[in-house]
């Protein structure tokens, strides 16, 4: 463990206390790939993180969801996977996607919901919605946008909270804007404990060269070295952590159906999606590459 110096601490970049737990107590775990660890709970995140205007610049760049658009029906598929999940707890009422891309998830579940809304932070994404869906989506980060306290009964938050800087603040905020007996479904990458995050660690630490991009400590990428910035690396019981100290219940924890593929690929993704669920489902431990979990306001 290492104190922060004196130019460390004027770094705004740095992160100084652990987001879920509080504590100061942080290791620098992978200092080449900015990776630190809570000593206390055992949060994973970067630190020193890249600037806002750098991830702001990095997610608008030009044709950022032109491969998505590419992929527009194996990723239907992805979505109606993901809502048979969620209408397994919960269906009717009021739903609020928190960083909905461009609609799709909530075109499929406008069917099954009284309303939907959605937040989204890129203009680009905004005007597909619009354009694609006929979806009016608010734009901003949901908390800055004015909403009525209670005002939904479930809040989905797809592949958002390891994008974002404060965790824990969202969860706040989406804890304010359920109802009693309201849901949070939650999918975040399971980058710690994945076998995939195993396999690339093996390979970086035998200096494979497809694997160099990867941490030697835990098989992950840089944040941006992939199509994607993430500042945290969840596991369930950080996540389920994070959600108790928010005054929320977990009910239910399970493995999030993520794939976009199709034909051959998607029969061995559905597989290998299988065999995890069995391992989880019989021995409570997920080593896929994804976490779902969801949880209830008391
Ligand atoms: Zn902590």
């Amino acid at each position: 463990m290492i104190s922060p110096t004196a130019k460390e601490s004027a770094n705004p970049d740095l992160v100084l206390a652990c987001n879920i737990c509080g504590s100061e107590q942080i290791q620098k775990v992978d200092p080449e790939f900015n990776f630190c660890r809570c000593y206390s709970c055992g949060y994973v995140f970067d630190s020193p993180r890249p600037s806002f205007a750098q991830i702001s610049a990095f997610y608008s760049q030009v044709g950022k969801y032109s491969a998505w658009l590419k992929e527009e029906r194996a990723r239907d598929m992805l979505w109606k996977r993901r809502l048979k999940k969620l209408l397994q707890c919960r269906a009717a009422g009021r739903l609020l996607d928190i960083g909905a891309g461009y609609g799709q998830f909530l075109h499929h579940a406008r069917h099954f919901f009284s309303q939907v809304a959605g937040t989204e932070v890129s203009e680009s994404a905004i005007s597909i919605a619009r354009e694609k869906y006929s979806l009016a989506l608010l734009a901003g980060q949901v908390e800055e946008i004015q909403l009525p306290p209670q005002s939904f009964d479930t809040i989905t938050l797809f592949h958002v909270l390891e994008h974002v800087p404060d965790p824990c603040a969202l969860i706040h905020r989406c804890h304010t804007l359920l109802r009693p007996q309201g849901l949070l479904a939650i999918a975040v990458p399971n980058d710690v404990l994945a076998w995939t995050s195993r396999i690339k660690k093996i390979g970086k630490q035998l200096g494979l060269k497809p694997f160099q991009k990867f941490s030697p400590k835990f098989g992950i990428s840089r944040a941006g070295a992939s199509r994607e910035i993430h500042l945290s690396h969840f596991t369930a019981s950080v996540l389920r952590r994070l959600l108790e100290n928010s005054g929320l219940r977990v009910i239910e924890e399970s493995l999030d159906p993520y794939y976009v593929s199709r034909g051959v690929r998607l029969l061995l993704d559905s597989a290998y999606f299988g065999l995890h669920r069995i391992l989880h489902a019989a021995l409570k431990i997920n080593r896929y590459d994804t976490i779902w979990i969801v949880a209830r306001k008391p």
